[in-house]
């Protein structure tokens, strides 16, 4: 009696960021082989979709606490502004202290492309943050706005306080100690509506990588 081979096929999916595989049975978060996060492989998808592609040579983009290897990826396309309301980890030339509810050291219209991937997860006001967006941006210009999966829901209901935070959490190591870091729980239905209301005409675009859903929000200024 001979054993029956048993060839178990896994089915994959591509990293987005590298080409490489990924495992769709068992998902790691961070791809093996370039170490990319599941936002971090769909933003790349987006940008080589040529989503964000500048409408005019000397495009310029505000960069909101833009990690480095999507700042790369802009950066050839676009002259960057980086910005960050703690610390200037965000690049060379990072813009400090800035608070997206107000983006106060920015002009009116000055950017053709605004970032904020991983941000709004943490501000409390975000209908404020997006009035503030718009007025920095040229219309015709474009918010691109990413956050968490286990923040953004369906439904319509306004953001509510997840919990409360502070700098011992390692990945906030960059706010000065005791300041309390909220995150939010947002709606895509409430999200896109603020958008609007913003002076925005929103696109919502998901991905669906092995470890959950990747929710972009890709706003083009009226
Ligand atoms: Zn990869």
């Amino acid at each position: 009696m001979t054993a029956k081979k048993r060839i178990h096929v896994m089915p994959i999916a591509v990293c987005d960021s590298c080409g490489g595989a990924l495992s769709v049975e068992a998902p790691l978060f961070h791809c093996a082989l370039c170490n990319a996060s599941p936002r971090r492989r769909s933003f790349a998808r987006i940008f080589r979709e040529g989503r964000i592609a500048p409408q005019q040579a000397d495009a310029k983009a505000l960069c909101i606490a833009e990690e480095r290897a999507n700042r790369d990826r802009i950066a050839t396309h676009f002259a960057i502004t980086p910005a960050a309301l703690y610390g200037h980890r965000h690049g060379k030339g990072t813009v400090e202290g800035v608070d997206v509810r107000d983006l106060a050291p920015f002009a009116d219209a000055s950017f053709d492309l605004v970032t904020a991937v991983g941000v709004f997860d943490y501000v409390d006001g975000a209908d404020r943050a997006f009035a503030s967006v718009a007025r920095v941006l040229r219309p015709g210009g474009l918010f691109v706005l990413h956050i968490l999966g286990h923040l953004m829901h369906d439904g319509d209901a306004p953001p509510r306080l997840n919990k409360t935070l502070f700098s011992s959490d390692t990945w906030l190591s960059h706010v000065p100690r005791d300041v309390p870091v909220s995150t939010f729980f947002y709606t895509i239905g409430w999200t896109t509506q603020a958008l609007c209301d913003a002076g925005f005409a929103p696109e919502v675009v998901r991905h669906d990588d092995p470890v959950g859903p990747q929710t972009w929000f890709l706003a083009r200024r009226n």
